[in-house]
């Protein structure tokens, strides 16, 4: 039998979050011993910059896994002693995992180094691998010639990645702030050859959707309390396909202006699970059931 997980989730408002459930009722179905739960930082009356000494009690105190939300993936990582590749190069954490077993000659060096007692943290981002998979398990097949993404933060950033690692030859990224934007796209600049990123501005997107194969909404607008859809969808056409990373509500402004167009549409609940769903192995080291995960997402 694999070993009871008790897995945290690290952040800000995180008493409402479907993940908990989602881990609980996947483990389940497999009959694993495992919990999950939030580590809200407003209820133990902490700021983010305690991320990093949070996240180290949390593994001292037998947590084997967390998760870590908004404000929280960069902060965290001051108590990490290591990244993977994906997290570095994002410089955002949203999945540590705990090795409790220090005797691994592989970690010797870690412990000859003697900076940090007890178990070794390293940080992931299944946002990135989350927004990949679910690309390949949602829209299969679909041209990735030029794409335009839309806001260029946390998510933003991961989902930039994600695309140019799925194979998109050029991505062009807006932003209502033009130097998020710009930032990003100097970030990401030199992806694999034959592939280009450049920020465009905001007000061009509509125009740009001409040239494009498609778009991908990594702004919070659409979701609750933020009404509305991040560009002017009039330009979308039956050959685009689009991406919205808001997955409450699944049905947004742009995912239904987008079915109504005839788009092929990915909501935000298909990263979601991904996301879930590799956090899950990560943690487990056993595959989760997508399919059924989504039904579980679908049912919450
Ligand atoms: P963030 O604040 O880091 O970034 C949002 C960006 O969008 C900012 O750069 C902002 O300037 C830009 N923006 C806002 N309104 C815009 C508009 N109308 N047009 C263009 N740009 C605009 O936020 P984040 O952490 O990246 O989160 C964004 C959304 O992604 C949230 O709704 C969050 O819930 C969602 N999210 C979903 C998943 C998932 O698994 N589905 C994972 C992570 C985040």
């Amino acid at each position: 039998a694999s070993r009871p997980q008790l897995i945290g989730l690290i952040g800000a408002n995180v008493a409402g979050s479907l993940s908990p459930l989602l881990h609980e009722r996947e483990a389940a179905a497999q009959g694993l011993r495992y919990a999950y739960r939030p580590l809200d930082l407003d209820e133990l009356g902490l700021t983010p910059e305690d991320a990093g000494q949070l996240v180290r009690d949390a593994a001292r105190l037998g947590y084997t896994g967390l998760n870590v939300t908004h404000p929280c993936k960069q902060t965290v990582i001051s108590g990490l002693d290591a990244l993977s590749d994906d997290a570095r190069a994002l410089g955002a954490v949203n999945t540590v995992t705990v090795d409790a077993d220090r005797s691994d000659p592989a970690d010797s060096a870690a412990h000859d180094a003697g900076t940090r007692p007890g178990a070794r943290l390293t940080g992931r981002n299944t946002d990135h691998s989350g927004f990949r998979a679910a690309l390949a398990e949602g829209l299969p097949g679909v041209p990735l010639g030029t794409v335009v993404l839309v806001g260029a933060g946390g998510a933003g950033s991961a989902v930039a990645r994600a695309l140019l690692d799925s194979g998109v030859r050029e991505l062009l990224v807006a932003d209502v702030d033009p130097a998020r934007a710009a930032a990003l796209a100097a970030r990401l600049g030199e992806p694999r050859s034959g592939s280009r990123i450049a920020a465009v501005a905001h007000e061009e997107v509509p125009a740009r959707l001409g040239e494009a194969d498609g778009v991908v909404n990594a702004t919070p607008i659409g979701m609750v309390g933020h009404p509305g859809t991040p560009f002017d969808t009039s330009a979308l056409t039956r050959r685009h396909w689009v991406a919205d990373v808001v997955y409450r509500p699944l049905a947004t402004q742009l995912v239904k202006a987008a079915l109504a167009a005839g788009c092929r549409v990915l909501d935000g609940g298909w990263m979601a699970v991904a996301q879930a769903a590799d956090s899950f192995e990560l943690f487990t080291g056993l595959a989760a059931d997508r399919a059924r995960m989504r039904a579980h997402f679908l049912d919450l």
